[in-house]
């Protein structure tokens, strides 16, 4: 199948395949919109089944990303890109490969850090691109972003428990965490601290071990995610964990975790909401982490990114309300919205 007749290809402007020899880099670089700004979305390194399903990644994680820097109210455009290799093969060369085929795109795509990326790499990526963030920075802001998405998933949540149970804290509440890797174990320290009831789980036996030495979390099987009696179940790895088998099977009220392209298809929103799951738009409730990277950029102060995180918990209310008010799934809802902002700007 060519790329324009994927399914996922939704008129994206460009997408950029490149390898390098030398360093045995596989590289999918997609920008889907321009619209609102240089295309900006983070670079993951995965060991693909194939290529076929790293191109479907990288274009739905960059239709994501315009949809999420719609919303978050910043002017970046939607890209992403995927490195196709095992974790064992990164190597500072790999990475400096990769930072010079993103300069050859001269500004149309900015990167920073996904799965299986880290600060640190980001470095050697910087020694071949300007267009990098996500960097350490001296004025505050900047460095790894995971702490800034846990924030906003966070306020997403609370925005959820106030619509579905009209409550302010987590007092009794149970949530499921699903990895506690950068974004779900700094959730997981805010949720311990707000009185909820965590459980975790995790494929990676020393990220659950490290969870669990700092904080007060229950530990539970992969495979029993879900079926735990849980109030809201918080996805914070991987995508496509909503779909025909797991929707049915939820016990959990709520849906609002860290992860990108939570939804497997879009349909599946409407299943949720069909089963009277409420579900906070994974791109709307994840977005600290290129909040911060803007305020990278901006060399703004870290109160203005806590600001503008902020900011999340009335764009998730407003979506609820508005789905609600229509009779629609929550993701519709901000798929419209987010579609109205970016034709706006489109000329
Ligand atoms: P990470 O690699 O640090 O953590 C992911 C964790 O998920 C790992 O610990 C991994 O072992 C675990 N995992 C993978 N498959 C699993 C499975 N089937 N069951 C249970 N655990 C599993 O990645 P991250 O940076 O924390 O990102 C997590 C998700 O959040 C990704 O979907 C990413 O695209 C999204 N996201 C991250 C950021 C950020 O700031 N890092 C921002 C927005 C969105």
């Amino acid at each position: 199948m060519s790329v324009f007749d994927s399914p996922s290809f939704d008129g994206h402007e460009l997408v950029h395949f490149e390898a390098d020899s030398g360093t045995g880099l596989r590289t999918i670089i997609a920008i889907h919109s321009t619209a609102l700004g240089p295309a900006c979305g983070g670079c993951r390194l995965w060991n693909y089944q194939s290529s076929h399903a790293a191109l479907e990644d990288v274009l739905r994680l960059s239709r994501g990303m315009s949809y999420k820097n719609a919303l978050a109210g910043i002017p970046l455009g939607g890209g992403k890109a995927v490195i196709l290799a095992a974790a064992e093969k990164k190597t500072p060369d790999l990475m400096r490969a990769f930072g010079g085929i993103v300069e050859s795109l001269d500004g149309r795509y900015i990167t920073a850090e996904d799965v299986g990326v880290t600060v640190e790499d980001m470095q050697f990526v910087a020694e071949k691109t300007r267009y990098v963030h996500g960097l350490p920075n001296e004025h505050g802001a900047g460095g790894d972003p995971s702490p800034y998405t846990a924030q906003g998933v966070y306020l997403g949540m609370k925005a959820a428990l106030k619509y579905r149970f009209n409550q302010s804290d987590f007092e009794g509440i149970k949530v499921l965490v699903q990895g506690v890797g950068s974004v779900g174990y700094n959730l997981c320290k805010l949720l311990h601290a707000s009185g909820a009831r965590v459980f975790v789980t995790d494929i990676n036996d020393c990220k659950l071990q490290r969870v669990r030495s700092e904080l007060a979390v229950e530990i539970v099987p992969v495979d029993t995610f879900l079926t735990q009696e849980v109030d809201i179940f918080s996805p914070c790895a991987m995508g496509a964990v909503l779909n025909d088998a797991t929707i049915p099977a939820l016990k959990a009220q709520i849906v609002a975790g860290g992860a990108n392209n939570q939804l497997a298809k879009p349909e599946h929103g409407e299943m949720l909401h069909e089963r009277g799951i409420l579900y906070a738009p994974d791109y709307v409730i994840n977005a600290g982490g290129i909040i911060n990277i803007w305020s990278e950029m901006e060399q703004l102060p870290s109160e203005s990114v806590c600001a503008r995180v902020a900011r999340i918990y009335d764009t998730t209310l407003q979506i609820f309300e508005a789905a609600d008010a229509r009779g629609l799934a929550s993701d519709q809802v901000a798929d419209e919205m987010a579609e109205a902002v970016i034709r706006s700007k489109a000329s």
